[in-house]
């Protein structure tokens, strides 16, 4: 599971930075890059990589290779035009004769960075397709001009320019069938019914250490018979896969000890067999391998893009530990079992032994797949249930991404903007940035490692509310704990009345801020949206009558106005407590209710009001990362002597040399 950035761009006041990040930022290094459509790129640096060993930085360099050859997977699970699509486009921004400065042309150039944004045709987070700014007459002929094969361009062309095929990436509409109306490229010819009916049929509800069905296959239904292609070495996505065994292959002498070898070899083992109880063995050894300085994810990682939840798309990070930061995830973990006996919820829904949690601040060295461009800023994994209940999980905040967004987003006046008076933009200014990170930290480190299921529930019995309550249960886990004086007592908070800042900003967020991410019209569907909705509008109502939360007018403007904390914090223990329950008790009626009622809906006029403020800011609502660049130095027989990096590659070059280099599958993968 994964948490992604919600305080989109509050300006931070920046005084309590740490000492070793201005001292590199005196050269030119800019956090804000280029800017287009709803997107802004920034930069993030790779603090201490010059410290680490030529060991550390080899296995490194080996790793990040490795995390950019998985990008053609993503793109192909995206939508099964999207290679080809991008393929046409790329021809054209590079081979094309015509008038550059045209409208079309420059229309062209802002879908394809859009495309290359989302690895697809679809909005990254809203899901919904992007409507071409230039003419079919004008792709067609120039596609043909440089080349394009015509039978290409004819298959393409629907996809991209007809508004009522394969509309959005993930559909979760109540009542529609999701699996025939998400464009993404898990299922082929089957129903939602037979999908359900696959895996249900799988399942061996007494099994108490079940695998992940599903995980690693699109399901197919040819000849009336359906069955999975599986995503191995030698299967569907065999050629990339093969790629990164051979890189992770290299990667192996340099890790960092016995049991970080064990773990690749288990990762090689999987992508070559498929088996998911290997994909189980490798997780738990992946959990269990803290001790090294640095890490990485790569694999079959998350399951937002399927709208059941199962199928698990390709993602990589490659990073190493940030240990002075990592003193305060580490607070937090070695104290597990207490936030775990004084959660608000029931007992019979908590871990009576909170296993393994490892927690730490890490430093990215690399983003691939589905974490490049739009990063999470937090990743606790594994995200199998048992593994995570007997082996438990390993949580990480990763910091120089978020001091990145910090830093871009100095002085923009967001905060200003929407927050309701001169003392509470002080408030969040003061605490806010400090208070971000410990709620990304008890979500990550204890939220998702915290309850657990009541014996023979289904762990996939909230279908396609399960993402929204798990987060939601993550969330609020943060969100109550943050104002304990517990946090004060181990020296994370400075006083009681720090976490009024998260309250505020992630009130303000739920109820209004984050519209700035939908369309008008539409509703509510990312799950990290949902549930943040889903949590400010429920205390919203449920504290109407003691009036803990209001939206009130400040010159005209919609603002929200806090007037008692402290039962906002118990309504924050109130919904966690029914959360873990609905979880627990996997009760899909009672997930439905809690998502359709408060998560889902949004108010049109209060909608409009907000982007409409936030447009005269100009601020762009998404932002992404463009990676820094790795560059072995060798001696003359081939041996690595140095790894060095560096961050003035732009965004388009960036892209077009991934495409290039790391060009791994055939245009079509059926
Ligand atoms: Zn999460």
């Amino acid at each position: 599971m994964k948490s992604i950035l919600y305080i989109m761009t509050l300006s931070m006041c920046m005084a309590a930075q740490t000492a070793s990040v201005s001292a590199q930022t005196a050269d030119d290094f800019s956090y804000n890059d280029e800017r287009f459509a709803d997107l802004q790129m920034l930069r993030y640096k790779v603090e201490g990589f010059e410290k680490l060993t030529l060991r550390q930085k080899t296995f490194i360099y080996y790793l990040q290779e490795a995390a950019l050859t998985g990008r053609d997977i993503l793109f192909d699970q995206n939508g099964r035009y999207n290679l080809r699509i991008r393929h046409a486009l790329e021809r054209i921004y590079t081979d094309w004769q015509g008038d550059r400065q045209s409208a079309n042309f420059r229309a062209l150039e802002v879908y394809l960075k859009r495309v290359w944004f989302s690895n697809g045709i679809h909005h990254h987070y809203g899901c919904e397709k992007f409507v071409p700014g230039f003419s079919e007459t004008f792709f067609r002929e120039a596609a043909r001009t440089v080349g394009v094969a015509p039978t290409l361009i004819d298959e393409v062309c629907p996809v991209m320019f007809d508004p009522n095929l394969m509309q959005k990436r993930v559909n979760l509409a109540e009542g529609e069938d999701l699996v025939l109306t998400s464009a993404s490229n898990y299922y082929r010819g089957v129903t939602q019914q037979e999908a359900e009916d696959f895996y249900t049929a799988m399942k061996d509800p007494s099994d108490p250490h079940p695998v992940m069905f599903g995980m690693n296959s699109r399901l197919v239904k040819e000849n009336g018979r359906i069955y999975e292609k599986r995503w191995t070495t030698t299967g569907l996505y065999g050629q990339a896969l093969s790629r990164i065994v051979n890189l992770l292959r290299l990667a192996r002498p340099y890790a960092d000890d016995a049991d970080q070898q064990a773990v690749i070899d288990k990762l090689v083992e999987f992508y070559t067999t498929g088996d998911l109880k290997t994909f189980d063995d490798y997780t738990i050894l992946w959990a269990g391998n803290t001790a090294p300085l640095v890490d990485f994810v790569n694999g079959f990682t998350e399951c937002y893009g399927d709208p059941l939840g199962l199928k698990c798309s390709w993602e990589s990070i490659v990073n190493f530990k940030d240990l002075e930061a990592t003193k305060r995830t580490e607070t937090l973990s070695h104290n597990a079992q207490w936030f775990e006996d004084h959660s608000p919820v029931d007992p019979r829904f908590r871990k009576d032994k909170v296993k393994g949690i490892s927690a730490k601040v890490i430093t990215a060295a690399i983003l691939g797949g589905d974490l490049y461009p739009s990063t999470a800023i937090g990743i606790n994994l594994p995200n199998s249930d048992w593994v995570r209940r007997e082996h438990g999980s390993k949580s990480v905040t990763i910091g120089n991404l978020t001091d990145a967004y910090n830093k871009a987003a100095r002085g923009n006046g967001f905060l200003e903007e929407f927050a309701i008076d001169a003392a509470t933009v002080k408030m969040v200014r003061e605490y806010g940035d400090l208070t971000d990170d410990l709620h990304t930290d008890l979500h990550e480190c204890l939220g998702h490692g915290s309850g657990r299921l009541l014996a023979g529930v289904d762990p996939d019995s909230l279908k396609a509310y399960g993402s929204t309550i798990e987060e939601a249960r993550a969330d609020l886990f943060g969100l109550y704990y943050v104002a304990d004086p517990k946090l004060v007592e181990l020296g994370l908070t400075p006083n009681l009345e720090a976490y009024k800042a998260q309250y505020y900003t992630y009130m303000m967020n739920g109820l209004m801020t984050q519209l700035v991410r939908i369309q008008p019209g539409n509703n509510i569907e990312e799950a990290h949206m949902r549930n943040r909705a889903l949590i400010a509008h429920w205390c919203y109502e449920q504290g109407r009558a003691d009036n803990v939360v209001q939206l009130v007018k400040r010159d005209g403007k919609t603002c929200v106005q806090i007037n008692d904390y402290v039962k906002l914090r118990t309504l924050f223990g109130r919904l966690l407590a029914e959360i873990q329950r609905v979880k627990s008790e996997g009760d899909y009626a009672g997930a439905q209710a809690l998502v359709e009622q408060y998560g889902v809906k949004v108010d049109p006029a209060l909608h409009r009001e907000v982007l409409d403020r936030y447009q005269r800011l100009d601020l762009a609502p998404y932002k992404g990362f463009i990676n820094p660049v790795y560059t072995a130095v060798r001696d003359a027989q081939g041996n690595i002597t140095d790894v060095t990096v560096s961050y003035n590659e732009g965004y388009a070059a960036q892209m077009l040399r991934y495409s290039r280099d790391y060009e791994t599958l055939p245009l079509v993968n059926d």
